[in-house]
């Protein structure tokens, strides 16, 4: 494939009570904007730092900044940030954090460590993008809440650097997965910019590597989102044929799998890296020996591994988890034909913060510990 330009986002300036949210831009943009004003470059680099690095939310603290110009950015700027409405911890470690924006809306984090994952402690927080989602996956319970809007490139950002704070330094995340609720790249400027954000090394400072995007399987953002930055992708695959994908996901109505799996085979996926195929298994709908056999023939050219997650029951749906059983012989289909392949262990079901449980923040809001 010809390399193509790399994508860059269009920026936006968010504002809040008629002021400027700083925390909406990434590093250069920072910068741009306080040249913009007549300021000098490096402030911007400052005022970056103090916000990303130091979780400083008051220009007053910002003490290298000058006076005069922390008077300024009193009067026009503004440091954003997630109010806590509250958090459930799970008996297995995995904390729920709900948080209310400026404008009331509810979105949630879900922290998950893996302490004892080989090689090296695993901390992983999963993060929203969007309130709601417009992509109405038959499954999935944040799908019924439909699209209310985007979350700004802070809010996403905010989530990761407040969650860091309430760890603490000696308890690190060391990887984010955007896979809380909404459809990431259906937000796609704003979350290049917080990611942004996160791979710097003056601002979150994480790595490419430790990054994931999952989404249900834009095509063109797809390849948008590559261009512009090497992160992990993971395409919610859920299905083994056209036809069952359509009675799940809406969006093969748009993108068929045709188009999809081509722009997987196409993508430019770094050498060490692989694209995850996240395959929801649901009891009697994709779970036979048939779907596996299928998603062998589906996988064939892309650099991919399986991601098993079995389905997160809940009142809302008809729909079973299949055995434990069941899953391991489908999982021992596909490994024992050369395809890579896990099996998702489940987390914080007992506060609903498992995948596809999110959504429900504002009624879980009362019952908060
Ligand atoms: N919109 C993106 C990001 C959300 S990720 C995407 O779809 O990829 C959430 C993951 O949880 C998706 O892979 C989705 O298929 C899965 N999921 C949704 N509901 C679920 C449920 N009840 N049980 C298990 N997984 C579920």
């Amino acid at each position: 494939m010809t390399p193509e330009s790399p994508y860059i986002p269009r920026r936006k300036t968010y504002a809040s009570n008629g002021k400027v949210d700083l925390k909406s831009f990434d590093r250069e943009g920072l910068q741009e904007w306080f040249v913009s004003n007549g300021e000098k470059k490096f402030r911007g680099h400052q005022v970056f730092k103090w916000m990303w690095q130091r979780g400083v939310t008051d220009f007053d603290a910002m003490t290298n900044i000058p006076k005069s110009t922390r008077a300024w950015l009193n009067e026009t700027a503004t440091i954003s940030w997630l109010e806590s409405a509250g958090a459930q911890h799970s008996n297995d470690g995995t904390r729920k954090y709900l948080w209310e924006c400026e404008d009331g809306s509810h979105i949630e984090s879900v922290f998950i460590p893996d302490e004892n994952h080989p090689g090296k402690a695993r901390r992983t927080l999963c993060v929203s993008s969007q309130v709601g989602c417009a992509m109405a996956c038959t499954f999935c319970l944040t799908g019924d809440l439909g699209l209310k809007r985007n979350l700004s490139p802070s809010e996403i950002a905010n989530q990761v650097l407040q969650v860091s704070q309430d760890l603490g330094e000696d308890r690190p995340i060391t990887n984010i997965v955007m896979m809380g609720m909404g459809e990431p790249l259906h937000n796609l400027d704003n979350l290049i910019h917080s990611i942004r954000t996160m791979l710097d090394d003056e601002g979150l400072n994480l790595s490419h590597r430790k990054i994931t995007v999952s989404t249900v399987g834009l095509v063109p953002a797809m390849k948008k989102l590559q261009s512009a930055l090497p992160v992990n992708i993971a395409v919610s695959l859920n299905a083994s044929s056209e036809a069952q994908r359509l009675e799940v996901m809406p969006i093969t109505k748009r993108y068929s799998m045709d188009d999809l799996l081509g722009t997987c085979r196409e993508l430019p996926v770094h050498k060490s890296k692989r694209i995850t195929f996240e395959y929801v298994m649901m009891a009697g709908f994709n779970d036979s020996m048939e779907d596996a056999a299928r998603l062998i023939r589906l996988m064939r050219g892309i650099k991919s591994k399986i991601n098993l997650i079995p389905y997160n029951e809940n009142p809302a749906r008809d729909i079973r988890r299949p055995s434990a059983k069941r899953v391991k012989d489908f999982q021992h289909y596909l490994v024992s034909r050369g395809v890579h392949c896990s099996v998702r262990t489940t987390r914080g079901k007992d506060i609903s913060a498992a995948c596809g449980q999110l959504g429900k923040a504002k009624q879980t809001a009362t019952t908060l510990v």
